[in-house]
């Protein structure tokens, strides 16, 4: 019998694990990913390295570019990335947290021009160990705030 978290496997595309319960949805929502393609969601699994759970994500047919994967590190740094082809692990991508967040991330001052005018979020990193980031327009430093990270515009 296979164990119960093996009970969908794929043959083509990206497995994100080690994804702290419960942000499997919300890395799912800061890809883009929730009406493209094939998706299985795993949730709560038991993990060594994640005393609060694991969530695995499995994409199928689709291979993520490091820089969409870069993404996931600023809600799950410890995730792991593996590209499946053919049945087969072919890459295991370690993420890295991004120097330049574009789109996904909304500025935390209400009356920065990406809030009140629309305009296009764009944040540059200020420290990479304390993960923080300055908005390119008003120059408010912000920690990452998982409720403030949206889908790509
Ligand atoms: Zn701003």
């Amino acid at each position: 019998m296979e164990r119960v978290y093996k009970v969908y496997a794929i043959n083509n595309g990206t497995v994100i694990d080690h994804i702290p319960t419960p942000l499997a949805l919300k890395v799912v929502e800061i890809l883009g990913l929730g009406n493209k393609g094939i998706l299985t969601i795993g949730v709560g699994f038991q993990s060594k390295r994640l005393p609060g759970g694991k969530d695995i994500l499995k994409i199928e047919n689709r291979i993520l570019l490091k820089s969409e994967t870069d993404i996931i590190a600023l809600i799950a740094p410890e995730a792991t990335i593996n590209i499946i082809q053919d049945g087969k692990v072919t890459k295991k991508r370690i993420i890295s947290i991004p120097h330049e967040i574009h789109g996904v991330m909304q500025c935390p001052n209400p009356n920065c021009a990406t809030n009140k005018l629309g305009a296009h979020s764009h944040f540059k990193v200020e420290d990479l160990e304390q993960m923080t980031y300055r908005c390119e327009y008003c120059e408010r430093v912000t920690t990452i705030i998982p409720e403030n990270l949206t889908s790509p515009e």
